[in-house]
């Protein structure tokens, strides 16, 4: 379905637990956020209908998050209904990876599609020190475990951090350089837990092509602009929601674990679903394309407006 501007709104990103096993510096407090109680998730079944319904308006596609969506328990269940959708095309799923290793078999049984794994440095040092509980050997476990089970087109996700992770940008986008992956570097934004750091943290993402002469400019993919290093099987993928926003092509809605829909990341706009069925559901989804805003007012000094934090949305 078209919004008010024009874009086809074909995505839908569904959050469905606000619990994670970590607690990245730049998305969660050290105690952790105060948590949704379990009643107040939305079930299995509301999750499904919320995806009948968006498919009815036109999404095809629908990306799992969280929190972390592979601490929700039945989580191989659950991509099971989505999957079987009439309408969904493709079901993806953004995670930390840490526990990855025995669930990436099921998931791809499941008809899972595609997996994006979160993973901002290859240092295990700073990796516990980022996630503050992660242990790379976890993460990179996952990542070996979605290649044994036969996913292709995974994406790795690094986001910046400048004085933690900016320094050495290198070893993490080699991982492009002999398997078929896709690296993206996405500059932090300022919302939830990092939304009063000092500019130094916010780091363009041209320091990616600073660090790494070698990348040519391959295409886009999404939001992502692709690049390429002579040789290398995989791309370096550049996502800069802060320094060229790119909500001109933003084709997506999010919905919240207790079943609220936000028409923008960064605005304070949502709509609850809560309680909603047939024809009233599909109503307040339209409503909610139709409310997406031109564009989102976020930069390197203006925080979000959105009242959540990543981990209430799941990015
Ligand atoms: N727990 C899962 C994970 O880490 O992949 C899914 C949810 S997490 C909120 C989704 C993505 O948002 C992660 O890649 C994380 O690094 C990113 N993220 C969190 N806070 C962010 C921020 N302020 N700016 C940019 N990306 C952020
Ligand atoms: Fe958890 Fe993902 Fe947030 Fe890290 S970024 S604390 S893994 S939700």
């Amino acid at each position: 379905m078209l919004d008010g501007f024009g874009r086809d709104v074909r995505y839908l990103r569904l959050s469905v637990t606000d619990k994670c096993n970590c607690r990245c510096v730049y998305c969660m407090p050290a105690g952790g956020v105060r948590l949704l109680r379990h009643e107040d998730l939305l079930s299995f079944e509301e999750l499904a209908e919320i995806v009948a319904a968006a498919a009815s308006l036109g999404v095809e596609r629908v990306r799992i998050t969280g929190g972390e969506p592979l601490v929700r328990r039945g989580i191989v269940d659950l991509v099971r209904m989505v999957a079987e959708v009439p309408g969904i095309r493709e079901v993806d799923m953004t995670t930390n990876g840490t526990l990855l290793a025995p669930l990436a078999r099921p998931l791809r049984e499941a008809g899972l599609t595609r997996v994006n794994v979160s993973l901002d440095t290859l240092d295990p040092v700073l990796y516990r020190r980022i996630t503050r509980t992660g242990e790379l050997a976890d993460a990179l476990a996952g990542l070996r475990a979605l290649d044994e089970a036969g996913f292709a087109n995974t994406k790795l996700d690094c986001v910046l951090v400048g004085g933690l992770n900016d320094a050495d940008v290198r070893p993490v986008a080699e991982l492009a350089r002999d398997r078929d992956l896709s690296v993206r570097f996405i500059e932090l934004m300022r919302m939830g837990e990092c939304a009063g750091w000092p500019t130094e943290r916010f780091v363009p993402a041209e320091e990616v092509l600073r660090q790494l002469p070698e990348l040519e400019p391959a295409g886009s993919q999404g939001v992502a602009e692709l690049y390429r290093a002579p040789g290398w099987k995989g791309t370096v993928g550049l996502i800069r929601p802060v320094t060229h926003r790119f909500c001109a092509g933003c084709d997506r809605i999010r919905v919240s674990a207790e079943g609220r829909v936000k028409p923008c990341l960064h605005s304070a706009e949502e709509i609850s679903l809560r309680g909603l069925h047939g024809d009233a559901l599909v109503g307040a989804l339209r409503r909610a394309i139709l409310a997406k805003p031109a564009r989102s007012h976020i930069d390197v000094d203006h925080a979000s407006q959105s009242a959540r934090g990543m981990s209430r949305i799941g990015g």
